[in-house]
């Protein structure tokens, strides 16, 4: 489905002329760019709500370009999954996550880390196993995040790898969720812990008569799997107020702190303990 929709955007490229040959440069770019330390990750934390504290944070990537400046991951994650970059550029994200949060523990800031990892490295034997000696050894606490999709192509290879990242220690979140094809089949397999419902049913929270409905039992649906729930995409106080009353775990998104690089999250988290 990925594939395809990427196709199709290629395709849709080429009708406006010119964008997709850019594409293509940018995919070609993408494996020089990881090794010549173009990349960098940003992080975004998750606020529990009723404990009033940071509980985790979240690594997106971002791409300094020398000539096009910030490329955002929307742009070179869809290609990076159609090749081998996105093992690489994964791999990456793990050793750079790992060393910051080192860095974060000499902060005295104890705080899992949580990653994207696209669906296609779910039927990865070597990423899998990779990832693992990368993980296994290093003490880190970390989280990765999947969407529902990505097991869809050989659910019974995708479910045994990710019980072998939960057997390690990592919490296993489900991201985007509602936004796909979702299935509940799937839901009930996964060993996941956290539930992040997709952005597209928060950032209207306050002002569409549905959302809310959705919202509201898809937290119940959770809990009643034993899963805790984050919202993505908060971006006002109305929507936190009404996401607290519906007993939603965890919220994520602009009013709480967009993605920022790791001296900035240091900060952030240090101005949290303090006040
Ligand atoms: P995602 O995992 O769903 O990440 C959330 C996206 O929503 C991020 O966009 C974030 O900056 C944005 N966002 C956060 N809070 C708000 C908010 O309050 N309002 C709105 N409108 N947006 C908000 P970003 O950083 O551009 O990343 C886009 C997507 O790229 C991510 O979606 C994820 O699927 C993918 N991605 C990013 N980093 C990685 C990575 O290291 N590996 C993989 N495989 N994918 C990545
Ligand atoms: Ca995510
Ligand atoms: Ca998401
Ligand atoms: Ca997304």
């Amino acid at each position: 489905i990925e594939a395809r929709s990427e196709r199709r955007a290629v395709i849709c490229d080429v009708a406006c002329g010119g964008v997709a040959h850019d594409r293509m440069a940018l995919a070609h770019e993408l494996p020089v760019a990881i090794r010549r330390g173009e990349m960098a990750l940003h992080y975004q934390p998750k606020l529990h709500v009723r404990q009033q504290r940071i509980s985790s944070v979240e690594a997106l990537v971002r791409w300094n370009h020398p000539t096009r400046g910030q490329v955002s991951p929307g742009d070179f994650i869809p290609l990076a999954e159609q090749s081998r970059d996105i093992v690489d550029l994964t791999l990456w994200t793990i050793r750079q996550v790992i060393e910051d949060q080192r860095l974060m523990a000499s902060c005295g800031v104890d705080c899992p880390i949580f990653i994207n990892i696209a669906g296609v490295l779910l039927t990865d034997t070597a990423f899998v196993r990779e990832a693992c000696d990368l993980i296994a050894d290093s003490g880190a606490r970390l989280g990765f995040e999947v969407t529902e999709t990505s097991v869809i192509r050989d659910p019974q290879c995708a479910i045994a790898h990710l019980q072998i990242f939960a057997g390690i220690g990592i919490t296993i979140a489900i991201d985007d969720y509602g936004a796909g094809l979702s299935s509940l089949a799937y839901l009930k397999q996964l060993p996941a812990r956290e539930l992040k419902i997709d952005k597209l049913f928060v950032t209207q929270l306050t002002s569409s008569n549905r959302d809310p409905l959705i919202v509201r039992s898809t937290i119940d649906l959770a809990h009643a799997l034993e899963m805790e729930v984050v919202a993505e995409g908060v971006e006002t106080h109305a929507a936190l107020a009404l996401l607290s009353v519906m007993g939603c775990d965890m919220v994520q998104g602009f009013l709480i702190s967009r993605p920022v690089p790791l001296d900035a999250l240091l900060a952030y988290l240090e101005q949290q303990r303090g006040g």
